[in-house]
């Protein structure tokens, strides 16, 4: 079923506000199954609404617009509908009623406006408001339905809640559910990911795979069409087996699970601790552990090391190292994981050595050059990171990197 929002207000076009009333919809609609596949906005005039609505039956078997059923002259929708389908507006007297009891109950007489409010297109059905003044509206005609819903966001929602919801089941009986999952990836690249699922991708219909990169990660979500959730969700197990056979290792986890989350885990697991020495992410790699309820038992503490003078004073990092190789360097990360761990006693000593940006980048070290290490009583690795992104990107990358990394080593070792 082929459904098309229109949502109408010329502050939504001005970008006074923002469209809420659509992304409630679209995600009210396409958990039920509905294929939500066209959004259209237009402002508060005849012509355009019209054209928007001719449109609109031609492609979408249900047609659902929010707003304009208020009772001033600029609302206009219900208007529109009604004589674009040659249909009359008649008074339904219930309404009438419900809208003249709106105001009694606060004491008001009903302002002759609002009459307009209590008009419906012959034949329509009334989907009640009880939140407002204005009802919303069903038109069956042809081969499409047309629901005409207030545009103020809790009365949208509410009609379409209690309303609409009943009225749409009932007749289009259920159209089956949507589910996703999410999986989130490690130690991999986004274009990495895509060739490793590239016939995956090519042959999906359902469930569909799509890979997005989000907040410095590469997630992929699995999304399966189903006539109940459990038939959903044994198709997207099957689709998530196949792309952990393909990228073996890479996905630590699904959903809303995440990667300090996970560290912390394995950390819990084998009773080990964890400290980080910070430069370039001054201090954002412990925060995020820290947001973790619980992570007291591992993450023993941290050295911010942003100055030369630190790296050296607290972690003990060779003056000899800084001025032959430079703070950023796999050498110094090196010492820095070594430094912090020895300085805190802890399982695995994680550092971090970066340029952030935008500015501080030569020819030979450009912005984005980080280096991360991680250190344990049986060696220390080291990787060496190029990023392209924004300060608060790259810090964020390095971060994830370097729990990424702690990680491995942590599995290996321990
Ligand atoms: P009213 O009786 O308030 O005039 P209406 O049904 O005519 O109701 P609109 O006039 O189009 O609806 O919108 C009323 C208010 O609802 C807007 O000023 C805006 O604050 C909010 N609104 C309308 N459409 C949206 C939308 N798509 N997303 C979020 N908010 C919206
Ligand atoms: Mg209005």
């Amino acid at each position: 079923m082929i459904v098309e929002v229109i949502n109408t207000g010329t502050e939504l076009l001005l970008g006074e506000i923002l469209n809420t009333n659509f992304q409630y919809l679209s995600q009210e609609l396409n958990r039920r199954g509905y294929d939500v596949l066209f959004q259209t906005t237009v402002g508060d005039n005849e012509k355009r609404l019209q054209d928007v609505l001719q449109i609109a039956w031609q492609r979408a078997d249900i047609v659902i617009t929010t707003g304009g059923l208020g009772p001033t002259r600029g609302d206009i929708t219900k208007e529109v509908v009604a004589s674009c389908l040659g249909l009359p507006l008649e008074m339904d007297d219930e309404s009438l009623q419900r809208i003249q009891g709106f105001f009694a109950n606060r004491g008001a007489v009903m302002p002759k406006n609002n009459l307009k409010q209590a008009l419906k297109p012959l034949g329509a059905v009334i989907l009640k408001n009880d939140t407002g003044t204005a009802p919303g509206l069903a038109v069956e005609h042809g081969k499409n339905l047309t629901v005409l819903l207030p545009g103020p966001p809790n009365e949208m929602k509410h009609v379409f809640k209690n309303a609409v919801l009943p009225f749409l089941e009932h007749k289009f009986l259920q159209q089956g559910i949507i589910q996703s999952r999410v999986l989130k990836l490690r130690g991999i690249g986004e274009s990495t990911v895509a060739e490793k699922l590239d016939d995956i991708i090519l042959a999906q219909s359902n469930p569909t795979i799509a890979i997005y990169a989000r907040s410095g990660e590469i997630v992929i979500r699995i999304t399966a069409k189903g006539s109940n959730e459990s038939e959903a969700e044994v198709l997207i197990n099957g689709m998530a087996e196949r792309v952990e056979r393909r990228l073996e290792g890479k996905i630590y986890g699904s959903d809303g699970e995440s990667l300090p989350q996970k560290l912390g885990n394995e950390l819990l697991k084998r009773k080990c601790s964890i400290a980080f020495a910070e430069s370039c992410t001054g201090g954002l790699a412990s925060s995020m552990l820290t947001d973790i309820p619980g992570s007291s038992e591992y993450l023993l503490g941290s050295v911010v090391s942003y100055s030369n003078m630190a790296k050296e004073k607290v972690l003990n990092v060779s003056s000899a190292s800084l001025h032959k190789y430079g703070a950023v360097s796999e050498q110094v990360a090196i010492e820095m994981a070594e430094g912090v761990r020895l300085l805190l006693g802890t399982s695995l000593g994680v550092s971090i050595t970066g340029i952030a940006g935008p500015g501080g980048g030569t020819s030979d070290k450009p912005v984005g050059l980080v280096y991360i290490a991680v250190s344990s009583p049986y060696g220390t690795v080291w990787k060496k990171l190029n990023f392209s992104g924004t300060r608060t990107d790259n810090k964020l990358r390095s971060a994830l990197n370097a729990f990424s990394l702690a990680l491995d080593k942590l599995t290996e070792e321990f």
